[in-house]
């Protein structure tokens, strides 16, 4: 019998989720009240980072992370080409040029090596980023001590989108404590490891970025003595310092997020048992999986298997096919170069030849926490037809 409809991913919401949220409503404040700041503190305690700015959203994140480090018309932020779109368009709204680096088709993220040599060719050329952005793909750290050192070494500031990534390790210490780089974002979106509905967090140990992200996350405005050029006129009074957005996460989603925060360690936890299941059924096939770093624990936002070269033309095919079984196979992602506003900036296809080769190969397979193992024998079942 076919299962009703899989999708490839989903939230999961308690009675203590719902109850959590309707306190909230019955509760003086719906925005701007205790839940956000409870909520930014449980995250980065979870992450062992100093400070958590939440938002209406991580691409919101990364707007204000990107302008908290300053970047600006003429500078230069490179990112994964094998990511959502949201990682690029940040650097876009600060009117900087973006451009990509392409990936390792082991892992599907950022690669070192071409890293290094466009580090090295930028030099040259005097086209040095001001910001790397990488990004977890799947929810697998990316090799953030490397990019690190290279941080150093070239002198640019370092993001991590880790907004598949909430729940993760990378060298045994959580994804989000900031140890390699200046920001980290996570998504709360409900496909995302934890959800808020739409949400996100900027996380860092520098106090002075933490201070500009929540400037910037709310009009620009601040009723901190310290940070106005003049006196106080009253209690009523503030200022607006520089030009911010409306970027704020209401008490509904925090509420909410410190409910999942609670599940966070128990839906890593199935999601790697999940994950396990496929591996162990797909061990002896012709599939590629992708491969961990050393020392990682992913949180397994995506189970991202790749078809055997000589298949790739059958790729639509076969997700089509899986469609038709009622199973959500998707596709993580459309290289962002190839999407026509990136060619209208001047992308070519065949600028990222190992974005390109993942993405005529790559499907994701569905998983969430709840993924019942009647309906993930079936999906084992249906693929396993197809190769
Ligand atoms: C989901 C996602 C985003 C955007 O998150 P929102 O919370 O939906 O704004 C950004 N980057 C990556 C890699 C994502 O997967």
């Amino acid at each position: 019998m076919i299962p009703t409809f899989i999708p490839y991913g989903k939230q999961n919401i308690s009675q203590a989720d719902i109850d959590a949220v309707v306190d909230v409503l019955k509760s003086d404040f719906l925005t701007q009240g205790p839940q956000v700041p409870k909520f930014e503190q449980a995250v980065a305690n979870y992450c062992k980072a100093e400070y958590g700015i939440a938002t209406c959203n991580a691409t919101a994140a990364l707007h204000i992370a990107c302008l908290a480090l300053d970047v600006g018309i003429n500078d230069i932020v490179w990112t994964s080409p094998i990511s959502f779109v949201a990682s690029a368009n940040c650097a876009l709204y600060c009117g900087a040029k973006i451009d990509f680096v392409d990936i390792n088709l082991n892992s599907g993220n950022m690669s070192i090596k071409k890293l290094k040599e466009k580090l090295e060719l930028a030099k040259k050329n005097n086209s040095l980023p001001k910001v790397v952005i990488p990004v977890h793909l799947a929810g697998l750290s990316c090799e953030m001590r490397e990019i690190n050192q290279l941080a150093k070494q070239y002198n640019f500031r370092v993001i991590e989108d880790a907004s598949h990534a909430v729940g993760g390790k990378y060298q045994n210490q959580p994804i989000g404590n900031c140890q390699y780089s200046d920001i980290t974002i996570f998504s709360f979106h409900p496909v995302k490891i934890i959800t808020t509905a739409e949400g996100g967090i900027a996380l860092t140990n520098d106090s002075k970025l933490a201070q500009q992200l929540e400037l910037l996350r709310s009009h620009g405005i601040t009723s901190n003595q310290e940070l106005m050029t003049e006196k106080s006129h009253g209690p009523w009074y503030y200022q607006q310092i520089a030009l911010g957005f409306n970027y704020r996460m209401t008490e509904l989603q925090a509420a909410l997020g410190l409910s999942q925060v609670k599940r966070l360690n128990e839906f890593v936890k199935q999601r790697n048992q999940i994950a396990a299941v496929y591996d162990e059924a797909f061990v002896d096939s012709s599939l590629s999986i992708l491969k961990p770093a050393v020392n990682s624990y992913s949180s397994y936002h995506l189970y991202i298997i790749l078809l055997p070269l000589e298949k790739k033309n059958q790729h639509k095919e076969i997700i089509e096919a899986l469609r038709n079984d009622n199973i959500c196979a998707h596709l993580h992602y459309i290289p962002i170069h190839t999407q026509p506003y990136y060619q209208a900036l001047g992308f070519n296809n065949g600028d990222f030849e190992n974005a390109e080769k993942y993405y005529s190969r790559a499907i994701s397979l569905p998983l969430y926490y709840g993924l019942s193992n009647k309906n993930q024998q079936y999906i084992i079942k249906k693929v396993k037809e197809k190769l």
